[in-house]
């Protein structure tokens, strides 16, 4: 059995943590109670990148293992926050339309797609003229909840301590934090890892996301609507509008551009009554290529990297922490596109 720290209990720290537990590894949690994405999120699961109508990149793999971790915390904690939803989106051309219809017969994509409709829908914007279709395969993880029980989980079994890391009592070449010898460091410390004083060449950006919560009993509870953003049913008349994409935005504060911005999303593909409740806003953390970073510092043997997860945190965290986990114990390489050596390379 060997040691593990990770710092940072966003999804991505908490889901890592809970696969080494799984394979009976000792493990320490720290989390400087600064969340700033994953209790924030919207925690929607789309399988389908739209427009070009595309698969989410690695989406056959990511889904599968996302389905299962979440069934198993919610059978760890006893709680349900992991649902199947349908999102209808909204095509924002003719050229969508003839993508979604050419798609949607092949076998690759005939599990994500439904076959395109025409029809307007009670409340739906009469401007949107191409018509639309159900993503199927889609689902929603209360992201607030699930980072509360998961938490409260590892908080039980003595895993977590909510602290910041401390610099000052790190060693990383005997690998001792606080006295404590460990065999692994991790850091999982989203938009904040540039904080850290190790993985310098990570160039994490913040991409800022706003979102309103609504109130509306005039918008449908059956589906997610989409077309240039969402409107997500969270239960009980109350639905989540979302969300910006602001990036190198670097502070967390709600703005009227952002209402303003959402409100736009809103009546551009919904015509009924609503209420704003509240607005929310979160720090994405991005990667320029769009892919998440994980690996071993190139210098310090067992301290690792595990962030970049951008706007897919919720699909992509539950495949990449076993795959960390396997290439942490086992020494299996990682999936190429998410190496972290890519940025050695680029500041050669
Ligand atoms: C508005 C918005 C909407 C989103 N919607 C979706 C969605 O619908 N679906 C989806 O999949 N993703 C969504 N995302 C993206 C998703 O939230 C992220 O991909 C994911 O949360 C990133 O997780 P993380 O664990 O890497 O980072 P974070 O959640 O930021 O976690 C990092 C953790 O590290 C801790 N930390 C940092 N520094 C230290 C330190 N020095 N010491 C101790 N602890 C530290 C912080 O407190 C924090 O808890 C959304 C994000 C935003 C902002």
């Amino acid at each position: 059995m060997k040691r593990h720290l990770i710092i940072g209990g966003g999804v991505a720290g908490c889901s890592l943590a809970w696969r080494l537990i799984q394979r009976g590894e000792k493990v320490r949690l720290i989390d400087n109670k600064k969340n700033k994405s994953s209790t924030i999120a919207a925690g929607m699961i789309n399988p389908i990148v739209f427009r070009r109508v595309t698969k989410s990149w690695r989406v056959d793999e990511f889904l599968p293992e996302a389905i299962s971790f979440y069934n198993d915390i919610e059978h760890a904690v006893g709680c349900k926050f992991f649902t199947p939803i349908k999102i209808r989106r909204f095509f924002a051309s003719d050229q969508e339309k003839i993508y979604w219809n050419e798609k949607q017969k092949t076998t690759e994509y005939k599990s994500y797609l439904s076959p395109s409709e025409s029809r307007q829908y009670q409340f739906s914007n009469p401007k949107n003229k191409w018509g639309s279709g159900i993503v199927k395969n889609a689902y929603r993880v209360d992201a607030k909840c699930f980072m509360k029980e998961i938490h409260q989980l590892l908080n039980l079994r003595g895993v977590l301590s909510y602290e910041s890391f401390d610099d000052g009592q790190f060693n990383p070449c005997k690998m001792v934090y606080k006295n404590e010898i460990y065999d692994s460091v991790v850091f999982c410390c989203g938009s904040d890892q540039d904080e850290i004083s190790y993985f310098k060449q990570v160039e994490i950006q913040h991409t800022k996301g706003q979102l309103l919560s609504i109130n509306s009993f005039d918008m449908t509870e059956k589906e997610t609507w989409n077309h240039k953003g969402f409107i997500l049913p969270i239960g009980k008349k109350s639905f989540k509008v979302g969300a910006t994409i602001e990036r190198g935005v670097r502070d967390n504060n709600i703005t009227k551009q952002g209402a303003d911005n959402l409100t736009g999303v809103l009546e551009g593909v919904f015509s009924g009554k609503y209420e704003v409740s509240t607005q929310t806003s979160g720090i994405r953390p991005t990667v320029y290529d769009r892919r998440p970073v994980l690996g071993e510092h190139s210098e310090h043997k067992g301290l690792y990297i595990f962030n970049g997860l951008g706007t897919k945190g919720y699909l992509m965290a539950p495949l990449l922490a076993y795959e960390m986990m396997r290439f942490m114990l086992s020494g299996k390489p990682l999936h190429k596109e998410v190496e972290l050596f890519r940025f050695y390379e680029k500041h050669q």
